[in-house]
């Protein structure tokens, strides 16, 4: 992700691992039928834990958890609609649709709606937030703090015309799949918890481990009046997406897998301790090759060799496959202490890259953007596979603009498997052995990922 050839981003894809193998047999199950899906989506990366005892709170008693569960065991999807946009969107969060979710959960037993885009209700508006001037939106100036009243259970909150849903809001909501027994506040730390889930955020933070993993958010999570808020958008883009994949709108059935070996020919990436990115990359290709069709899948790679393909070239293959997901595989750069694993999903339309070189603020949207729902539950599939059976330092799953991301009409990602600038890691990189259990895990993570999704896309 360094220099050279990366420094031509947005247009240029960074360093980043395509890891893209899928395979048989993994149990998971839709949520309404094994509240254990997410765990399953993870790639085993879920754990369970509880969260410290509760220390004494400087100012609050920590929020205790009355966490009800129905046996519905099925939320109601939120729906979300805009009528028009700036100051004229109308918001309807519907189902639950009283202020006592657990109970209106109960009586949803039809097939629960799916999300609504949010995206046009998110935009930015004037002095919240400049795409110029860095990647988190500026806390300098006071923001105006609107508390609107709960819509259908949910509890929104709108800082400098941004929508934000409280942390409450989101554990009743999701509490008849979930279960959770824990809710706490305690200064900025935030806890959200089940035997099966664990949230945890900070206050002022864009960082959200969910089971451990970590999750970069658009939006720094907030606060207002002791609640925890969470921007809209994040919600609809990212956690809705993961908690409940099985429901993703316009998921579409893939037999294929879409290998991306990132770079190629003249263009080297990365120069790496022992050896160049370019042909890490094609190596790690071609064990993911290997592991997805070990698993079933049907493989096409951009390149089976040490070819130059433009950026565009790689899209249009990805295009061009019908019923087929896109993994870009790349190896990252850095000082020689930075570590860690990566993972990139295209950045959702009115928020921002995670990082100032990863496309800015993306303000109208892509075609790629049609596949936010689905491009975050692949991301996830795959991040805490390998997250999960590797030592690696988790450096989270991120958005960016990257060209491969932009056009690609299909789910796609890009994935960074450990930076080559590293010795240790370099080393890693450069095993057969490596990269025949990383291109195992996201294997397996394929085949969670489908499972996932399965009755999203059983329903086209
Ligand atoms: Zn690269």
């Amino acid at each position: 992700m360094t220099s050279g050839l990366h420094s031509k981003i947005p247009q240029a894809v960074t360093a980043f691992l395509i890891l893209a193998m899928a395979s048989a047999s993994c149990d998971v199950t839709r949520a309404e039928d094994k509240p254990g899906f997410f765990k399953k989506l993870f790639g085993g990366g879920g754990k369970t834990e509880t969260p410290p005892a509760p220390t004494p709170a400087p100012k609050s008693e920590p929020a205790k958890t009355t966490s009800k569960t129905t046996s519905s065991g099925k939320p109601p999807r939120v729906i979300i609609t805009t009528t028009g946009g700036g100051s004229k969107k109308k918001v309807e969060l519907n189902k639950p649709t009283t202020s006592t979710p657990p109970k209106t959960v109960a009586k949803t037993e039809s097939k629960p709606e799916p999300i609504k885009d949010v995206t046009s209700s998110a935009r930015r508006t004037e002095g919240e937030f400049n795409p110029d001037a860095g990647d988190k939106p500026s806390s300098s100036k006071p923001e105006a703090v609107t508390v609107l009243p709960a819509n259908g259970g949910w509890e929104i909150v709108k800082i400098g015309g941004r929508d934000y849903v409280t942390a409450e809001s989101i554990r009743n909501f999701y509490n008849p799949v979930y279960g959770f027994t824990t809710f706490r506040v305690q200064g900025n730390h935030f806890w959200l918890g089940s035997s099966k889930l664990i949230l945890k955020a900070q206050v002022g933070s864009q960082e959200l481990l969910i089971n451990n993993i970590k999750f970069i958010l658009s939006f720094p999570v907030q606060e207002h009046n002791g609640k925890v808020l969470f921007s809209r958008l994040d919600l609809c883009k990212l956690i809705d997406p993961v908690l409940y994949p099985s429901h993703i709108e316009n998921a579409e059935y893939f037999d294929t897998v879409v290998v991306d070996a990132g770079h190629g020919g003249h263009d080297a990436g990365a120069r790496g301790i022992y050896g160049y990115e370019k042909d890490f990359a094609l190596k790690m290709a071609m064990a993911v090759r290997t592991a997805l069709m070990q698993r079933g899948f049907k493989v096409i790679l951009t390149r089976a060799n040490d070819t130059f393909i433009s950026l565009g070239g790689r899209v249009a293959i990805a295009n061009q496959t019908p019923k087929s997901i896109f993994l870009s595989f790349h190896f990252n750069s850095g000082g020689s202490a930075a570590t860690g694993i990566e993972t990139w999903a295209l950045t959702p339309q009115s928020a921002a890259a995670t990082i100032s070189r990863g496309g800015g603020y993306n303000i109208n949207g892509v075609t790629g953007n049609k596949q936010d729902s689905a491009n975050i539950a692949l991301a996830t599939a795959v991040h805490a596979s390998v997250i999960s059976r590797f030592k690696f330092v988790d450096r989270g799953i991120k958005r960016a603009q990257w060209s491969v991301l932009t056009g690609c009409k299909r789910p796609g990602i890009l994935f960074e498997g450990g930076f080559v600038t590293n010795g240790a890691e370099c080393q890693l990189v450069a095993s057969e052995t490596y990269r025949q259990q990383v291109s195992a895990a996201i294997g397996d993570a394929v085949v969670n990922y489908r499972k996932a999704l399965e009755s999203a896309m059983a329903k086209r």
